[in-house]
């Protein structure tokens, strides 16, 4: 195969191939931009390599051809002593994982051809910084020293000099480093830093391709869920000189606010500079706008370059410029990361430019997005003791405890708290904090630093450059204007959406989507017009229908705000709790059958008064009502409690205790999920169901006198036998006719045995709703309640899966199932209607799939419903 690529070959749509960087540079390239020439070495060299564990055949002579013409190119060789040619070598993967992967800059640059930049550059301070640069990147990167140690070099030179800046070194502090830097090397790999260029950018390559298995790119792409076994491409390119002085520079840009989605400047800017000075915070950036004082034919020419990208991207790009002595280059492009809100904005924004259609626009936002937006914000009216202001870098309200350390924020998120992660500025080591905590706070670094684009990646509140605070990571706390001191442990709130630090935990409030959804306002505010029109249109564009969980009037209207087009679960057993808690003790306790009559007696009453109201609030959409599905101790008191309440009492014991005691000791299951439940109890305790049926019936008979319109569905649960659904289902229909109504019988798939005989179950049923939370347990043969915290965690570090089958429809296993179900149902059933009401009904991912295998409808949580409405448009597309 071939192996490299020049920049000239490629284009943006190469992205598997060439990575998203070099797809991009390639595009650039031949857009006519100005971008330093270069080449790519594919994913597929780098997969390679990994697999093997050596550079593939003809590796090394393909990128010395392509090395050649492009010395050839720039009238340069690498690392020539007279005149040297320098490359940077880029990792770049197919998704972006910023910071998370290695570059190494500055490659030909030794002790002789240090000396030839020097003097074609005319700037010894230049070349000696460059050859720094050079050696610290290059330990760091491809010897894998602590960065530590150069840092505390570079720190404990300017601290003998006296001074605080970079910028205060001269060309003999950065020649003495070099020094000091070759000998931390010598020192902690027992060799020398390899002074031929070839072998630098050898070695180089080879540590690009490894740091695709680094621990933190593990992280990053199980928490971004982004495929282990994609590999990245390499970028060599030819070097171009932020650092030449102060009319050279870098910096990033965004062609509309990542955060707002407003079109602008957005960006920071950093003279004398060079990689990653930008956004490593080390010296403070100035606002792009400034470049237009600093160097106004550069500024204009990269506005120029900006409406051409975002023309030809049709989106929001992000950008990595480089100015040498007054030339402007393009490093880097690529559709960038943005907020939720910027992306709903953004999507409608260019539907307005006429650059893309709505279709295009409801593809460009997604169900995690929307669901941000859903989530609280901070009370307006609430009192609020404010600490400071810093940059609103990921919007979204987070209380917490204000913890120092990555380690510290995971271990205490283990235990169940919630966290606030505050650093000086973040590195890609923080990541596993970043995760943990409910936000990130840091005093240093612009929206462009590392801790404002990981965060807004992940939808994790972010506040950044909060100078005014004074962190000191190891002492475990920071300070604020005003004498203020938060100590590790202590809670503060921050608002990523205006950058405020409050002392404290300050109360949230609806957002305004929310309420929008709500009908109580929101109609006004331009983001909610960007999502009324996404979700119009994919309410246009879906096949499957949405409907919610819901076994209350409340929640069944709230959800039919929210866009429901019915019930597809409305669970029957919390209405056994509470004070009807001891009618169902009766029942249990029964000895005749005309007591067990009495008991159902009590019951039907408020069964039906419950029916009512939910019919009633969903009138004219379907109520699929799950018949009673848990273990009947579950409705009894504990056996430890009510045994010390005994054994207290002694002789004067209630002798209905002594009654419920034997009832609990009778009923104890080893293994309740899989004993006595959902149909089963219908089958052994006489009445049960048809209690529940008659009171459906009545209550729907009631509506329809009141001239309402009630559409109710009876479904059973836990069936694994067509035999077990037709007597419950016989007796139901009995029941039905008497009473003159209408109601569909059907069945929960969440037995892995019904999902297999689903052909025959369908000859009974007239829907099946899969219950995946129970197939994916019993499928699995894990309890979730008793599994994830005991090993989930070791599960997702092995790969055994990449995301909890909990939270998203394992596709081969369980998915399979479903498939079986749906093909065997349709067959014995063309017109069966075929649902889902487990929690994976307002998942993502999972939506997806059940319109993939042709379900009729998701059932989820009425506050998911926006988010099942919109991804299940998205599926349609
Ligand atoms: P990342 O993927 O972490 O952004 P990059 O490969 O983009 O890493 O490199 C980081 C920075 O190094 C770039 O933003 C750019 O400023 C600088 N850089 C990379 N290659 C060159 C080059 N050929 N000339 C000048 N600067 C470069
Ligand atoms: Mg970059
Ligand atoms: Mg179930």
């Amino acid at each position: 195969p071939k192996y490299v690529y020049d920049f000239t070959e490629g284009n943006k749509d190469l992205k598997d191939l060439l990575g998203g960087k070099g797809a991009n540079l390639a595009e650039m390239t031949n857009l006519g931009l100005p971008v330093p020439p270069g080449f790519t070495i594919t994913t597929e060299a780098c997969r390679a390599y990994l697999t093997e564990g050596g550079l593939p055949e003809g590796l090394d002579e393909e990128v010395e051809a392509h090395l050649e013409a492009l010395e050839q190119g720039m009238g340069k060789r690498l690392g020539a002593a007279a005149d040297p040619l320098l490359v940077s070598v880029r990792s770049g993967a197919k998704f972006s994982m910023p910071g998370m992967m290695e570059t190494v800059l500055n490659i030909g640059l030794n002790d002789e051809s240090v000396q030839g930049l020097a003097k074609q550059a005319g700037d010894d301070r230049f070349a000696w910084d460059s050859y720094r640069r050079l050696i610290q990147m290059f330990g760091k990167t491809v010897l894998g020293l602590e960065g530590d140690l150069f840092e505390t070099a570079i720190d404990d030179l300017k601290r003998g000099k006296g001074v605080v800046s970079d910028l205060d070194l001269d060309a003999a502090d950065f020649q003495r480093l070099v020094d000091t830097y070759k000998g931390i090397v010598r020192e902690h790999t027992g060799g020398d830093f390899p002074s031929d260029p070839r072998e630098q950018m050898r070695q180089a390559v080879r540590a690009v391709f490894d740091s695709w298995n680094a621990p933190r790119a593990i992280i990053y792409r199980r928490q971004e869920r982004i495929p282990e076994d994609l590999g990245t491409a390499v970028n060599i390119v030819a070097m171009v000189f932020g650092n030449l002085g102060m009319e050279s520079g870098t910096g990033v840009a965004f062609t509309r606010d990542p955060g707002s989605g407003q079109q602008g400047v957005y960006g920071d800017y950093l003279q004398n500079a060079q990689g990653e000075d930008v956004v490593a915070g080390i010296r403070n950036t100035v606002p792009l706008q400034r470049l237009e004082e600093i160097d106004p034919a550069s500024y204009r020419r990269l506005l120029e370059i900006m409406k051409t990208l975002e023309d030809h991207y049709r989106d929001l790009c992000d950008i990595e410029f480089t100015i040498e002595r007054g030339k402007l280059w393009m490093l880097q492009t690529r559709v960038g990361k943005r907020t939720a809100a910027a992306a709903f904005r953004i999507a409608t924004q260019l539907v307005d430019q006429g650059l893309i259609d709505m279709d295009e626009a409801v593809r460009r936002v997604s169900g995690a997005q929307l669901a941000q937006l859903m989530f609280p914000r901070f009370d307006g009216g609430a009192e609020k003791k404010t600490i400071t202001k810093g940059m609103n870098a990921s919007p979204g309200a987070a209380v917490g405890k204000a913890v120092f350390s990555s380690e510290r924020a995971a271990e205490l998120a283990g235990k169940g708290e919630d966290v606030i992660l505050v650093r000086r500025e973040t590195t890609p080591d923080d990541l596993a904090g970043m995760i943990a905590a409910r936000g990130v706070l840091t005093s240093r670094g612009g929206k462009t630093s590392h801790a404002a684009v990981v965060a807004r990646g992940m939808g994790k509140t972010c506040v950044c450059g909060a100078e005014e605070l004074d962190v000191d990571a190891r002492a475990g706390r920071f300070t604020a204007p005003g004498g203020v001191t938060v100590q590790e442990g202590d809670v503060i709130s921050i608002d990523g959406s205006t950058g405020e630090v409050f002392l404290g935990e300050v109360p949230v409030v609806d957002s305004p989507v929310v309420e929008y959804f709500e009908g109580v306002g929101g109609a006004a505010d331009e983001l909610v017009q960007a999502v009324d029109r996404v979700m119009r249109h994919a309410d246009e564009r879906r096949r499957m229908a949405v409907r919610a969980n819901a076994d209350n009037p409340e929640d069944a209207a709230r959800a039919r705000r929210f866009g429901a087009e019915g019930i597809g679960l409305c669970r029957t057993e919390h209405m056994f709790l509470g004070d009807r808690r001891r009618l169902v003790e009766d029942l249990i306790l029964a000895e005749s059958d005309e007591d067990r009559r009495a008991a159902l007696g009590a019951l039907e009453p408020l069964q039906k008064s419950d029916f009512v109201g939910i019919l009633a609030a969903m009138d004219g959409l379907p109520v699929t009502v799950r018949l009673i599905d848990p273990p009947l101790h579950e409705f009894l008191p504990d056996l430890t409690a009510l045994s010390v309440k005994i054994a207290v009492a002694g002789d004067e014991a209630d002798p209905r205790d002594r009654k419920l005691l034997a009832a609990v000791k009778r009923l104890h299951e080893q293994n309740p999920m899989l004993g006595l439940r959902g149909v089963r109890l219908g089958l052994v305790i006489p009445g049960l169901f048809t209690m529940q049926v008659r009171a459906i019936a009545e209550a729907a008979a009631e509506r329809r006198a009141a001239g309402g319109d009630p559409r109710a569905e009876i479904m059973i649960p836990l069936v694994s036998a067509v035999q077990e659904l037709e007597g419950v289902r016989d007796e139901a229909e009995k029941i039905l006719a008497e009473t003159g109504v209408e109601a569909l019988i059907g069945t929960m798939i969440e037995v892995p045995r019904a999902a297999l005989t689903a052909g025959q179950i369908a000859e009974a049923a007239r829907f099946f709703s899969f219950g995946t939370n129970d197939l994916t347990q019993m499928t699995w043969g894990f309890s979730r309640d008793d599994v994830e915290a005991a090993f989930f965690s070791r599960y997702l570090d092995l790969g055994i899966f990449g995301v909890s089958p909990f939270e998203t429809i394992d596709r081969s296993g369980v998915g399979r199932l479903m498939r079986i179900a749906v093909e065997e149902g349709r067959a014995t059933r063309p017109d069966i209607k075929l649902g889902i009401c487990g929690e994976h009904g307002g998942d993502p991912e999972s939506v997806h799939f059940c319109h993939e295998i042709g379900l009729d409808y998701v059932s989820c949580s009425p506050f998911r419903v926006p988010v099942a409405r919109l991804e299940a448009g998205r599926a349609a597309l």
